[in-house]
């Protein structure tokens, strides 16, 4: 039976403490979320009593605030939200970012619900969770299927409770009521920039690399416009509705413009001349130099891996490799830039909003953008010298030197802890 995102995250996790040589009380003392809330949530759809389950994993504060997002989906549950908690305290902690990790969701289909229903449902959501979190608690965010106008909502919810602004108990809002300009792109463009400064290491020219990204929602759609405007030649995109290939590189920005008014926003029905359609696995497989997996969990397997022919994986979606797909990649000597790095940048400007905020402040596009790629480079320059001291891969350098930050905090802040 294939391995839960938990296990995966585990495995990841031992593998570092393994290098730091940690002891078992240690590990458990750092890998095991402070508390686990779950809320029930009960409302009318269609005239009909639901009882709808909430969650918000609160992995680990010792660096700042709990910070993470709220992923809505069939598959939300216990165990894959502590590890997405998990995997958020490792990813602040590399970036050196002032926060914990946490994530949280609701079990449900959104798809399936009337845009009124979905916003009863976040209201009821963020009002169960209110004594748990805070802008100096906990602070949620957009992930899998959740977006501005949910956070919208949330903020309107918890400023109407709070009987002041709550702006900054959430990131990823709409503009109009304090979230970033760059927020939006950020993850995307985050995933690109590690890209582009791992094939600078490779010595290979971005202006004849080429990508494959797999996902053109929230996260490949501006990690795919970001390649495509730095000279990268996009050859293949999918998403739920299928995928598309063309040789001579896709108009990316053309096929952006399509999907903000084609049916669910799907790349379905999408026409450039010598357009053809490519499954799912030809894509991760394709020759290309650089593939971005930004879609769900468990993507790169071992047998994936292992006809996998590109020089770079920049992970967008959290968790897409399991460990025995990680090993081949590994040892087929193929790149994999690991999540909690490259899709950090949404994290990042989400802390860039947070202390807009906070400071009353509104920085311009440029601004939030150029400070982003200077924290993902130079992240990207750390774990990749890390890895090659430790003889490693990036994966496990990063979780080294994310776990090395949080053990240090948590023993200033504890004597119990040696
Ligand atoms: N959901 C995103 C992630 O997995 C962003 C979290 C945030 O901005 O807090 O990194």
């Amino acid at each position: 039976m294939a391995s839960t995102l938990l296990e995966n995250v585990q495995h990841y996790f031992d593998r570092a403490a393994d290098k730091l040589g940690l002891d078992e009380t240690t590990r458990k003392a750092l890998s095991e979320p402070d508390r686990l809330v779950v809320v029930k949530l009960p409302m009318r759809v269609n005239g009909e009593l639901k009882v709808f389950q909430g969650y918000r994993v609160q992995h680990n504060n010792a660096r700042g605030p709990y910070k993470g997002g709220l992923r809505y989906h069939p598959s939300v549950e216990l165990d894959e939200v502590t590890a997405l908690a998990a995997l958020m305290t490792w990813k602040c902690s590399l970036l050196n970012i002032p926060y914990g990790g946490a994530k949280g969701g609701i079990a449900c289909e959104p798809w399936a619900l009337s845009q009124e229903e979905l916003e009863t449902l976040s209201r009821l959501y963020i009002r169960a969770l209110m004594p748990n979190i805070g802008p100096l608690v906990d602070v949620p965010a957009p992930d899998v299927n959740t977006d501005e106008k949910i956070m919208g909502w949330m903020v309107d919810e918890a400023s109407t409770i709070a009987g002041r602004s709550m702006a900054p108990l959430l990131t990823g809002k709409p503009i109009a009521l304090g979230g970033s300009l760059g927020r939006r792109e950020s993850t995307g463009f985050g995933v690109a920039v590690v890209a582009l400064a791992a094939l600078k290491k490779l010595g290979i020219d971005k202006t004849k690399a080429t990508a494959a990204v797999q996902g053109f929602g929230k996260v490949g759609c501006w990690a795919a416009m970001r390649l495509h405007k730095e000279g990268v030649k996009v050859v293949a995109v999918s998403d739920i509705s299928g995928g598309l290939y063309r040789k001579e590189g896709l108009d990316i920005k053309a096929l952006y413009d399509y999907v903000q008014t084609s049916p669910r926003h799907l790349i379905a029905g999408y026409e450039e001349p010598g357009i053809q359609a490519i499954s799912n696995e030809e894509l991760l497989t394709l020759d290309v130099d650089v593939v971005i997996p930004a879609a769900l969990e468990n993507q790169i397997d071992e047998t994936v891996a292992k006809k996998m022919r590109c020089k770079i994986v920049s992970e967008g979606a959290n968790g897409p490799t399991t460990p025995e797909g990680d090993a081949v990649l590994e040892s087929r000597g193929i790149i994999a830039i690991p999540d909690i790095l490259a899709n950090a940048g949404g994290v990042t400007v989400s802390y860039f909003e947070w202390v807009q905020n906070l400071q009353g402040l509104a920085w311009s596009f440029d601004e939030v953008i150029s400070k982003l790629d200077t924290m993902m480079v130079s992240c990207l320059n750390e774990v990749w010298d890390l890895a090659d001291e430790l003889k490693t891969n990036l994966r496990t350098a990063g979780f080294v030197l994310a776990i090395k930050r949080v053990l240090e905090a948590m023993k200033l802040r504890s004597g119990v802890l040696k």
